[in-house]
Protein backbone atom coordinates (compact mmCIF):
# COMPACT_ATOMS: atom_id res chain seq x y z
CA UNK A 1 0.00 0.00 0.00
CA UNK A 2 1.54 3.29 -0.96
CA UNK A 3 0.75 6.83 -0.81
CA UNK A 4 -1.06 8.59 2.37
CA UNK A 5 -4.90 7.80 1.43
CA UNK A 6 -8.28 7.39 3.30
CA UNK A 7 -9.44 3.65 2.95
CA UNK A 8 -13.33 3.21 1.94
CA UNK A 9 -13.17 -0.54 3.40
CA UNK A 10 -13.38 -1.73 0.17
CA UNK A 11 -12.09 -4.78 1.94
CA UNK A 12 -11.47 -7.24 -1.10
CA UNK A 13 -8.47 -8.88 0.55
CA UNK A 14 -9.56 -11.92 2.56
CA UNK A 15 -7.68 -13.08 5.35
CA UNK A 16 -5.29 -16.18 5.69
CA UNK A 17 -6.96 -18.81 7.77
CA UNK A 18 -3.88 -18.45 10.01
CA UNK A 19 -4.98 -15.39 10.67
CA UNK A 20 -8.16 -15.73 10.99
CA UNK A 21 -7.45 -18.63 13.61
CA UNK A 22 -5.51 -15.98 15.58
CA UNK A 23 -8.58 -13.65 15.48
CA UNK A 24 -10.10 -16.06 17.05
CA UNK A 25 -7.99 -17.16 20.01
CA UNK A 26 -7.64 -13.09 20.44
CA UNK A 27 -11.07 -12.92 20.54
CA UNK A 28 -11.41 -15.65 23.23
CA UNK A 29 -8.97 -14.20 25.35
CA UNK A 30 -10.29 -10.06 25.38
CA UNK A 31 -13.71 -11.69 26.21
CA UNK A 32 -12.63 -13.38 29.41
CA UNK A 33 -10.15 -9.30 30.54
CA UNK A 34 -12.63 -7.18 32.64
CA UNK A 35 -10.31 -4.89 33.34
CA UNK A 36 -9.88 -2.47 31.05
CA UNK A 37 -5.83 -1.61 31.79
CA UNK A 38 -5.09 -5.22 31.08
CA UNK A 39 -7.13 -5.48 28.04
CA UNK A 40 -5.29 -2.47 26.20
CA UNK A 41 -2.12 -3.96 26.88
CA UNK A 42 -3.34 -7.26 25.60
CA UNK A 43 -5.02 -5.87 22.32
CA UNK A 44 -1.50 -3.43 21.38
CA UNK A 45 0.31 -6.36 21.54
CA UNK A 46 -1.60 -8.66 19.41
CA UNK A 47 -2.17 -5.87 17.26
CA UNK A 48 1.82 -4.69 16.63
CA UNK A 49 2.28 -8.74 16.59
CA UNK A 50 -0.34 -9.57 13.91
CA UNK A 51 0.81 -6.57 11.43
CA UNK A 52 4.64 -6.77 12.08
CA UNK A 53 4.94 -3.41 13.40
CA UNK A 54 7.22 -1.62 15.77
CA UNK A 55 4.36 -0.76 18.08
CA UNK A 56 0.69 -0.12 18.55
CA UNK A 57 -1.15 2.43 20.52
CA UNK A 58 -4.90 3.26 21.60
CA UNK A 59 -6.88 5.97 21.66
CA UNK A 60 -10.29 6.08 23.48
CA UNK A 61 -13.04 8.17 22.35
CA UNK A 62 -14.50 9.77 26.26
CA UNK A 63 -17.91 9.85 26.27
CA UNK A 64 -18.81 12.60 28.36
CA UNK A 65 -16.07 14.96 26.59
CA UNK A 66 -15.98 13.52 23.35
CA UNK A 67 -12.11 14.11 23.48
CA UNK A 68 -9.80 11.39 22.62
CA UNK A 69 -7.18 10.32 25.04
CA UNK A 70 -4.09 8.47 24.66
CA UNK A 71 -4.71 5.39 26.69
CA UNK A 72 -1.79 2.83 25.94
CA UNK A 73 0.98 2.06 24.16
CA UNK A 74 3.82 -0.56 23.77
CA UNK A 75 6.25 2.26 24.70
CA UNK A 76 6.01 2.97 28.46
CA UNK A 77 3.79 6.23 28.54
CA UNK A 78 5.44 8.69 31.03
CA UNK A 79 2.73 10.06 33.56
CA UNK A 80 2.50 13.58 32.17
CA UNK A 81 1.30 11.54 28.80
CA UNK A 82 -0.97 9.07 30.45
CA UNK A 83 -4.83 10.12 29.73
CA UNK A 84 -2.99 13.26 27.17
CA UNK A 85 -6.39 14.67 25.26
CA UNK A 86 -5.98 14.97 21.60
CA UNK A 87 -7.49 17.65 19.47
CA UNK A 88 -10.64 15.85 17.13
CA UNK A 89 -10.07 18.40 14.54
CA UNK A 90 -6.38 18.43 14.71
CA UNK A 91 -4.98 14.89 14.63
CA UNK A 92 -4.78 11.50 12.67
CA UNK A 93 -6.58 9.76 15.03
CA UNK A 94 -9.24 12.38 15.21
CA UNK A 95 -9.71 12.44 11.30
CA UNK A 96 -9.95 8.67 11.15
CA UNK A 97 -12.48 8.66 14.39
CA UNK A 98 -14.56 10.95 12.93
CA UNK A 99 -14.52 9.36 9.35
CA UNK A 100 -14.85 6.45 11.11
CA UNK A 101 -12.76 4.68 8.33
CA UNK A 102 -9.11 3.24 8.43
CA UNK A 103 -6.36 5.33 7.07
CA UNK A 104 -2.54 4.55 6.17
CA UNK A 105 -0.30 7.68 6.67
CA UNK A 106 2.93 6.09 4.83
CA UNK A 107 4.91 9.12 5.69
CA UNK A 108 3.95 11.19 8.67
CA UNK A 109 6.33 14.04 7.89
CA UNK A 110 4.29 14.87 4.52
CA UNK A 111 1.05 14.43 7.11
CA UNK A 112 0.11 18.09 8.54
CA UNK A 113 -2.09 16.50 11.08
CA UNK A 114 1.11 14.87 12.42
CA UNK A 115 2.26 16.29 15.84
CA UNK A 116 5.50 15.08 16.72
CA UNK A 117 4.89 16.02 20.36
CA UNK A 118 3.93 12.31 21.79
CA UNK A 119 6.73 10.69 19.69
CA UNK A 120 9.43 13.07 21.08
CA UNK A 121 8.20 12.55 24.99
CA UNK A 122 8.29 8.65 24.71
CA UNK A 123 11.78 8.47 22.73
CA UNK A 124 9.70 6.52 19.62
CA UNK A 125 10.30 7.76 16.20
CA UNK A 126 7.30 7.39 13.80
CA UNK A 127 7.58 7.14 10.19
CA UNK A 128 4.10 4.93 9.23
CA UNK A 129 0.74 5.21 10.87
CA UNK A 130 -1.71 2.31 10.32
CA UNK A 131 -4.78 3.77 11.98
CA UNK A 132 -8.32 1.67 11.92
CA UNK A 133 -11.61 2.99 14.37
CA UNK A 134 -12.49 0.85 17.07
CA UNK A 135 -16.37 0.62 17.13
CA UNK A 136 -19.21 -0.69 19.77
CA UNK A 137 -21.66 -3.23 19.12
CA UNK A 138 -23.77 -0.28 17.29
CA UNK A 139 -20.66 0.57 14.76
CA UNK A 140 -20.04 3.69 16.81
CA UNK A 141 -16.61 5.10 16.85
CA UNK A 142 -15.02 4.43 20.68
CA UNK A 143 -11.26 4.99 19.80
CA UNK A 144 -8.91 4.38 17.39
CA UNK A 145 -6.16 1.60 17.01
CA UNK A 146 -2.98 2.13 15.08
CA UNK A 147 -0.14 0.47 14.05
CA UNK A 148 3.19 2.12 14.01
CA UNK A 149 6.26 1.53 11.32
CA UNK A 150 6.28 -2.02 9.11
CA UNK A 151 9.01 -4.33 10.50
CA UNK A 152 10.72 -5.92 7.72
CA UNK A 153 9.19 -4.59 4.57
CA UNK A 154 9.14 -1.09 3.39
CA UNK A 155 4.78 -0.90 3.94
CA UNK A 156 1.94 -2.14 5.49
CA UNK A 157 0.23 -4.33 3.21
CA UNK A 158 -4.14 -4.69 2.75
CA UNK A 159 -3.64 -8.07 4.59
CA UNK A 160 -2.70 -5.82 7.38
CA UNK A 161 -5.06 -3.13 7.26
CA UNK A 162 -8.01 -5.84 7.28
CA UNK A 163 -6.02 -7.59 10.03
CA UNK A 164 -6.00 -4.79 12.38
CA UNK A 165 -9.61 -3.38 11.23
CA UNK A 166 -11.21 -6.97 12.44
CA UNK A 167 -8.78 -6.69 15.53
CA UNK A 168 -10.30 -3.28 16.19
CA UNK A 169 -13.94 -4.86 15.93
CA UNK A 170 -13.05 -7.23 18.46
CA UNK A 171 -11.31 -4.96 20.88
CA UNK A 172 -13.87 -2.01 20.32
CA UNK A 173 -16.58 -4.41 21.60
CA UNK A 174 -14.45 -5.75 24.86
CA UNK A 175 -13.18 -2.23 25.62
CA UNK A 176 -17.03 -1.27 25.67
CA UNK A 177 -17.64 -4.70 27.97
CA UNK A 178 -14.60 -3.94 30.12
CA UNK A 179 -16.11 0.03 30.67
CA UNK A 180 -19.85 -1.20 31.28
CA UNK A 181 -18.18 -3.63 33.67
CA UNK A 182 -15.67 -0.86 35.25
CA UNK A 183 -19.44 1.24 35.73
CA UNK A 184 -21.65 -1.72 36.72
CA UNK A 185 -18.56 -2.55 39.76
CA UNK A 186 -18.95 1.01 40.88
CA UNK A 187 -22.24 1.41 40.79
CA UNK A 188 -21.93 -1.67 42.96
CA UNK A 189 -20.26 -0.28 45.64
CA UNK A 190 -22.11 2.91 45.75
CA UNK A 191 -25.27 0.63 46.24
CA UNK A 192 -22.94 -1.68 48.89
CA UNK A 193 -21.95 2.09 50.94
CA UNK A 194 -25.66 3.12 50.60
CA UNK A 195 -26.82 -0.59 51.77
CA UNK A 196 -24.62 -0.07 54.79
CA UNK A 197 -25.56 3.54 55.77
CA UNK A 198 -28.84 1.94 55.47
CA UNK A 199 -27.95 -0.73 58.10
CA UNK A 200 -25.97 1.79 60.41
CA UNK A 201 -29.16 3.89 60.23
CA UNK A 202 -31.90 0.91 61.06
CA UNK A 203 -29.28 -0.36 63.42
CA UNK A 204 -29.44 2.80 65.74
CA UNK A 205 -32.67 4.00 65.27
CA UNK A 206 -34.29 0.37 66.79
CA UNK A 207 -31.08 0.52 69.43
CA UNK A 208 -32.42 4.93 70.47
CA UNK A 209 -36.29 3.81 69.65
CA UNK A 210 -36.29 1.08 72.56
CA UNK A 211 -35.17 2.85 75.69
CA UNK A 212 -38.00 5.79 75.70
CA UNK A 213 -40.49 2.81 74.54
CA UNK A 214 -39.40 0.72 77.35
CA UNK A 215 -39.95 4.05 79.40
CA UNK A 216 -43.74 4.18 78.56
CA UNK A 217 -44.60 0.46 78.61
CA UNK A 218 -43.40 0.38 82.12
CA UNK A 219 -45.08 3.82 83.23
CA UNK A 220 -48.28 3.03 81.33
CA UNK A 221 -48.48 -0.59 82.63
CA UNK A 222 -47.78 0.50 86.36
CA UNK A 223 -50.42 3.37 85.63
CA UNK A 224 -52.99 1.08 84.45
CA UNK A 225 -52.72 -1.23 87.62
CA UNK A 226 -53.57 1.85 89.64
CA UNK A 227 -56.72 3.17 87.14
CA UNK A 228 -60.54 2.50 87.28
CA UNK A 229 -62.10 0.54 85.17
CA UNK A 230 -62.95 3.31 82.29
CA UNK A 231 -59.07 4.60 82.26
CA UNK A 232 -58.03 0.84 82.39
CA UNK A 233 -59.47 0.43 78.71
CA UNK A 234 -57.66 2.90 77.72
CA UNK A 235 -53.97 2.61 78.76
CA UNK A 236 -55.42 -0.76 77.27
CA UNK A 237 -55.34 0.71 74.46
CA UNK A 238 -52.01 2.59 74.63
CA UNK A 239 -50.13 -0.56 75.39
CA UNK A 240 -51.45 -2.29 72.85
CA UNK A 241 -50.21 -0.07 70.38
CA UNK A 242 -47.09 0.26 72.67
CA UNK A 243 -46.44 -3.52 71.74
CA UNK A 244 -47.03 -3.01 68.36
CA UNK A 245 -44.21 -0.46 68.30
CA UNK A 246 -41.92 -2.51 69.93
CA UNK A 247 -42.45 -5.70 66.98
CA UNK A 248 -41.59 -3.11 64.55
CA UNK A 249 -39.04 -2.06 66.46
CA UNK A 250 -37.71 -5.84 66.79
CA UNK A 251 -37.87 -6.48 63.17
CA UNK A 252 -35.64 -3.20 62.64
CA UNK A 253 -32.95 -4.42 65.16
CA UNK A 254 -33.39 -8.35 63.77
CA UNK A 255 -32.59 -6.97 60.79
CA UNK A 256 -29.05 -5.72 61.93
CA UNK A 257 -28.65 -9.31 63.55
CA UNK A 258 -28.88 -10.68 60.35
CA UNK A 259 -26.49 -8.56 58.49
CA UNK A 260 -24.07 -9.36 61.11
CA UNK A 261 -24.37 -12.88 59.28
CA UNK A 262 -21.45 -15.31 60.30
CA UNK A 263 -20.02 -13.39 62.66
CA UNK A 264 -23.28 -13.46 65.14
CA UNK A 265 -24.07 -17.35 64.63
CA UNK A 266 -23.79 -19.15 67.57
CA UNK A 267 -24.96 -22.98 67.52
CA UNK A 268 -25.92 -24.98 69.73
CA UNK A 269 -28.00 -28.49 70.07
CA UNK A 270 -31.50 -27.27 70.19
CA UNK A 271 -34.66 -29.62 70.36
CA UNK A 272 -37.13 -27.96 68.12
CA UNK A 273 -39.79 -29.58 69.87
CA UNK A 274 -39.36 -28.20 73.06
CA UNK A 275 -38.27 -24.84 71.38
CA UNK A 276 -41.73 -24.84 69.61
CA UNK A 277 -43.89 -25.72 72.96
CA UNK A 278 -42.22 -22.51 74.23
CA UNK A 279 -43.12 -20.45 72.19
CA UNK A 280 -46.40 -21.58 71.26
CA UNK A 281 -46.97 -20.86 74.86
CA UNK A 282 -46.18 -17.60 74.57
CA UNK A 283 -48.38 -17.18 71.23
CA UNK A 284 -51.22 -18.09 72.74
CA UNK A 285 -52.70 -15.32 74.49
CA UNK A 286 -52.69 -12.82 71.00
CA UNK A 287 -54.29 -15.66 69.21
CA UNK A 288 -57.00 -16.01 72.31
CA UNK A 289 -57.39 -12.33 71.99
CA UNK A 290 -58.62 -13.02 68.11
CA UNK A 291 -60.26 -16.54 69.25
CA UNK A 292 -58.24 -18.96 67.02
CA UNK A 293 -56.69 -22.35 68.23
CA UNK A 294 -53.35 -22.95 67.81
CA UNK A 295 -52.74 -27.27 67.49
CA UNK A 296 -49.22 -28.83 67.72
CA UNK A 297 -48.68 -31.98 66.66
CA UNK A 298 -45.07 -33.29 67.70
CA UNK A 299 -43.46 -36.17 67.37
CA UNK A 300 -42.44 -38.68 70.56
CA UNK A 301 -39.23 -38.08 70.42
CA UNK A 302 -36.80 -35.23 70.24
CA UNK A 303 -35.70 -33.57 67.23
CA UNK A 304 -32.01 -31.64 67.39
CA UNK A 305 -30.97 -29.11 65.61
CA UNK A 306 -27.53 -27.89 65.70
CA UNK A 307 -28.36 -24.00 65.26
CA UNK A 308 -27.98 -20.57 66.69
CA UNK A 309 -31.01 -20.45 69.51
CA UNK A 310 -31.71 -16.70 68.86
CA UNK A 311 -31.95 -17.11 65.11
CA UNK A 312 -34.73 -19.77 64.98
CA UNK A 313 -36.48 -18.46 67.62
CA UNK A 314 -36.97 -15.40 65.31
CA UNK A 315 -37.54 -16.97 62.95
CA UNK A 316 -40.40 -19.52 64.02
CA UNK A 317 -41.73 -16.12 65.95
CA UNK A 318 -42.26 -14.22 63.05
CA UNK A 319 -44.00 -17.28 60.91
CA UNK A 320 -46.32 -17.61 64.47
CA UNK A 321 -47.01 -13.84 63.91
CA UNK A 322 -47.70 -14.04 60.97
CA UNK A 323 -49.96 -16.57 61.13
CA UNK A 324 -52.11 -14.83 63.87
CA UNK A 325 -51.49 -11.62 62.14
CA UNK A 326 -52.92 -13.10 58.47
CA UNK A 327 -55.97 -15.25 60.03
CA UNK A 328 -59.40 -13.90 61.41
CA UNK A 329 -61.01 -14.63 64.27
CA UNK A 330 -61.92 -17.74 65.01
CA UNK A 331 -59.18 -18.85 62.63
CA UNK A 332 -57.01 -22.18 63.11
CA UNK A 333 -53.64 -22.47 63.16
CA UNK A 334 -51.69 -25.90 63.26
CA UNK A 335 -48.48 -26.82 63.43
CA UNK A 336 -46.43 -30.06 62.61
CA UNK A 337 -42.65 -30.93 63.94
CA UNK A 338 -41.78 -34.19 61.59
CA UNK A 339 -38.41 -35.78 60.32
CA UNK A 340 -37.93 -35.81 56.84
CA UNK A 341 -34.95 -37.37 55.39
CA UNK A 342 -31.60 -35.92 57.43
CA UNK A 343 -33.93 -32.86 57.87
CA UNK A 344 -36.63 -31.72 60.34
CA UNK A 345 -39.81 -29.71 58.62
CA UNK A 346 -41.60 -27.38 61.01
CA UNK A 347 -44.65 -26.94 58.90
CA UNK A 348 -47.04 -24.05 60.15
CA UNK A 349 -50.78 -23.99 58.27
CA UNK A 350 -53.10 -21.61 58.60
CA UNK A 351 -56.94 -20.94 57.59
CA UNK A 352 -56.42 -17.29 56.94
CA UNK A 353 -56.58 -15.10 53.62
CA UNK A 354 -53.70 -17.20 51.74
CA UNK A 355 -51.17 -16.16 49.20
CA UNK A 356 -51.54 -15.62 45.72
CA UNK A 357 -49.42 -17.67 43.80
CA UNK A 358 -47.09 -15.55 41.86
CA UNK A 359 -46.20 -13.83 44.92
CA UNK A 360 -45.11 -17.29 47.05
CA UNK A 361 -41.45 -16.40 46.13
CA UNK A 362 -41.57 -12.71 46.30
CA UNK A 363 -42.54 -11.95 49.87
CA UNK A 364 -39.51 -13.28 50.93
CA UNK A 365 -37.51 -10.09 49.37
CA UNK A 366 -37.32 -7.41 51.96
CA UNK A 367 -39.94 -4.98 52.77
CA UNK A 368 -42.10 -6.80 50.35
CA UNK A 369 -45.74 -7.25 50.94
CA UNK A 370 -48.64 -8.60 49.15
CA UNK A 371 -51.21 -5.65 49.86
CA UNK A 372 -50.86 -2.64 48.73
CA UNK A 373 -49.22 0.02 51.47
CA UNK A 374 -52.37 2.26 51.01
CA UNK A 375 -55.06 -0.03 51.64
CA UNK A 376 -53.35 -2.85 53.88
CA UNK A 377 -55.42 -3.71 56.77
CA UNK A 378 -52.00 -4.74 58.75
CA UNK A 379 -49.20 -3.43 60.40
CA UNK A 380 -45.52 -4.44 59.43
CA UNK A 381 -42.81 -3.40 57.57
CA UNK A 382 -42.57 -6.00 55.54
CA UNK A 383 -39.38 -7.96 56.80
CA UNK A 384 -39.84 -10.52 58.97
CA UNK A 385 -40.22 -13.12 56.22
CA UNK A 386 -36.83 -11.80 54.76
CA UNK A 387 -35.51 -11.73 58.30
CA UNK A 388 -36.65 -15.66 58.55
CA UNK A 389 -35.41 -16.33 55.12
CA UNK A 390 -31.44 -15.35 55.64
CA UNK A 391 -31.65 -16.18 59.41
CA UNK A 392 -32.31 -19.71 58.36
CA UNK A 393 -30.35 -19.88 55.42
CA UNK A 394 -27.04 -18.90 57.60
CA UNK A 395 -28.65 -22.11 59.57
CA UNK A 396 -27.93 -23.97 56.58
CA UNK A 397 -31.75 -24.59 56.21
CA UNK A 398 -34.49 -23.54 53.39
CA UNK A 399 -37.47 -21.45 54.01
CA UNK A 400 -40.62 -21.77 51.91
CA UNK A 401 -44.24 -20.78 51.19
CA UNK A 402 -46.92 -22.65 50.03
CA UNK A 403 -50.91 -21.60 49.37
CA UNK A 404 -54.28 -23.12 49.18
CA UNK A 405 -55.22 -20.07 47.55
CA UNK A 406 -58.36 -18.93 49.47
CA UNK A 407 -57.52 -21.54 51.95
CA UNK A 408 -54.42 -20.28 54.16
CA UNK A 409 -51.19 -20.48 53.59
CA UNK A 410 -48.50 -22.80 54.70
CA UNK A 411 -44.65 -21.90 55.60
CA UNK A 412 -42.42 -24.76 55.87
CA UNK A 413 -38.44 -25.13 57.63
CA UNK A 414 -36.27 -27.41 56.61
CA UNK A 415 -33.62 -27.44 58.94
CA UNK A 416 -30.70 -30.39 59.10
CA UNK A 417 -30.96 -32.79 61.80
CA UNK A 418 -27.93 -32.52 64.15
CA UNK A 419 -25.20 -35.04 62.58
CA UNK A 420 -26.40 -34.32 59.27
CA UNK A 421 -24.89 -31.20 58.46
CA UNK A 422 -22.60 -31.20 55.14
P1 LIG B 1 -45.01 -8.06 57.39
O1 LIG B 1 -45.77 -9.15 58.06
O2 LIG B 1 -44.35 -7.13 58.35
O3 LIG B 1 -45.78 -7.34 56.33
P2 LIG B 1 -43.40 -10.23 56.36
O4 LIG B 1 -42.09 -10.19 55.66
O5 LIG B 1 -43.49 -11.02 57.59
O6 LIG B 1 -43.77 -8.71 56.62
O7 LIG B 1 -44.48 -10.73 55.34
C1 LIG B 1 -44.49 -10.22 54.01
C2 LIG B 1 -45.88 -10.33 53.42
O8 LIG B 1 -46.20 -11.71 53.19
C3 LIG B 1 -46.98 -9.83 54.32
O9 LIG B 1 -47.14 -8.43 54.23
C4 LIG B 1 -48.19 -10.58 53.75
O10 LIG B 1 -48.63 -9.92 52.59
C5 LIG B 1 -47.59 -11.92 53.34
N1 LIG B 1 -47.79 -12.96 54.40
C6 LIG B 1 -46.88 -13.38 55.32
N2 LIG B 1 -47.38 -14.37 56.08
C7 LIG B 1 -48.64 -14.57 55.67
C8 LIG B 1 -49.69 -15.47 56.05
N3 LIG B 1 -49.54 -16.36 57.05
N4 LIG B 1 -50.86 -15.40 55.38
C9 LIG B 1 -51.04 -14.51 54.35
N5 LIG B 1 -50.08 -13.65 53.94
C10 LIG B 1 -48.90 -13.67 54.57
Amino acid sequence: MAGRETFTMNRKAKLDATRLARLVEISRALNAITNLDDLLSHIIKEAADLTQAEAASILLLDPRTHQLHFKASSNPIPPEMADLAVSLDDSIAGAILQANQPMYIQDVTREPRWNPQVGQIINFDTRQILGVPMRNVNQEPVGVLEALNKVGKPHFSVQDLETLAALADIAGVAVEKARLFTELEQANATLSELDKLKSDFIAIASHELRTPLGVIMGYVSFLREEADETMAEQFDTVLNAAVHLRGLIQDMANLSYVDAGQTALLRQMVDLSALVQEMKLASDETAAAKNQTITLHLPAHPLIVNVDRNMIEVVLNNLLNNAVKFTPQNGRIAITLEQQGGEVWFRIRDNGRGIPKDQLKRIFHRFYQVESPLVRQHGGLGLGLSIAKELVELNNGRIWAESAGENGSEFVVALPLAGEQT
